[in-house]
């Protein structure tokens, strides 16, 4: 593993929101309160040493993780690919075509294999550090058996939902190993609408009473959030609402001066206020052609990214057309025209933060 050392951290940006609101409880009450926080300023050249330092030092010779000091907070994303996942099975058993990114994707290890979109933010505190994942999709637990040994992970203490699709709360059943075995409950921070679709998509999860007596499912403590500031052990997350598709909300979240937005198809005005001096834009990248109907393209992503103008992105949620390397190499040639400091993130990938 890199060295701390080698994490340039520069100085620190301080970033505290105006306003800050406690979402209510639906089950159970607990307390939180609020925290100032701030990140470190990476200088351009320093940001892309360190993108390329972590591949090759912690995952690439068998992802044996590695331990970071408990006081440093970081991210972890356990998946950026799209809903059906990559490869594609159907691209692989195509009798005519052979799909080159799904073929490279059967490779243990490449960067091109992914999973649903979902990071988990380690946020450090003086009692230790919080584990709060951020969607928990189809493949979650897939996703948690690869990285959580590889990373010693071993609590969820909150779960913070983007949106009600399948690749973002299809796997809030497999919670249930932990509910079970590692700690009592977990609270999920989600949106009102979200939360109505749960009450029929996760009926038995909102409202335990329906199971037989004596099984065991996830132990959820749902909260629900308007689209304010709220807080999360101690961390303030600010909703980023967006457009995923014509008139469905979804929602990024900026913690310090991360901000994290995985399905978005329109960012509306008075949104992009709460983007300002983002250091690092983790931003919803399907395809290297075009947009979808509800996903950013790489072309309208990297508009995005010279109106937004953070100092370094992370693009998330490809689909298959998206060849890592391939279109890497070119993003880096953005690097010398423009002076972006873009790339396409990849399952397993950790990032030292400050918070
Ligand atoms: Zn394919
Ligand atoms: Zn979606």
């Amino acid at each position: 593993m890199v060295a701390l050392s080698m994490v340039p951290f520069l100085g620190t940006v301080g970033f505290t929101a105006s306003t800050s609101f406690s979402p209510y409880n639906y089950k159970r009450q607990i307390s939180i309160q609020n925290a100032p926080f701030s990140f470190p300023r990476n200088e351009f050249s320093s940001s892309r040493r360190l993108l390329r330092a972590w591949p090759q030092s912690c995952l690439a010779s068998g992802a044996t993780g590695g331990k970071l000091p408990a006081e440093q907070s970081e991210i972890i994303f356990i998946g950026t690919g799209t809903s059906e996942g990559i490869p594609r099975v159907s691209c692989l058993t195509d009798p005519v075509k052979k799909c080159p990114v799904c073929t490279k994707a059967t490779e243990p290890g490449n960067k091109n294999r992914r999973l649903n979109t979902s990071i988990i933010i380690r946020y450090a505190k003086p009692s230790g550090r919080c584990n709060i994942l951020i969607d928990a999709g189809k493949f979650f637990y897939h996703s948690a058996l690869q990285w959580f040994p590889t990373y010693g992970i071993r609590t969820i203490d909150a779960v913070i939902i983007t949106h009600s699709h399948a690749d973002a709360v299809g796997g809030l059943d497999d919670l249930r190993d932990w509910t079970n075995n590692v700690q009592s409950s977990i609270p999920i921070y989600v949106a009102e609408r979200d939360f109505e679709v749960m009450k029929k998509s996760h009926f038995y999860l909102v409202d335990t009473s329906v199971i037989v007596p004596g099984t065991a499912v996830s132990e959820l403590q749902f909260k629900i959030i308007p689209e304010e500031p709220f807080v999360v052990h101690d961390l303030q997350i600010t909703p980023l609402p967006v457009w995923h598709g014509h008139g469905y909300r979804s929602l990024g979240f900026r913690f310090g001066n991360i901000c994290y937005i995985s399905d978005v198809s329109e960012i509306p005005e008075e949104t992009y206020p709460l983007l300002e001096n983002c250091q690092l834009l983790i931003l919803d990248a399907l395809r290297p052609d075009r947009s979808s109907v509800s996903h950013f393209g790489l072309p309208r992503a990297l508009e995005e990214v010279r109106r937004i103008k953070p100092k370094r992105t992370l693009f998330t949620g490809m689909m298959h057309l998206m060849d890592y390397e391939k279109v890497n190499k070119n993003l880096e040639n953005l690097a010398e025209s423009e002076g972006l400091d873009v790339q396409l993130s990849y399952d397993g990938l950790r990032i030292p933060i400050t918070l």
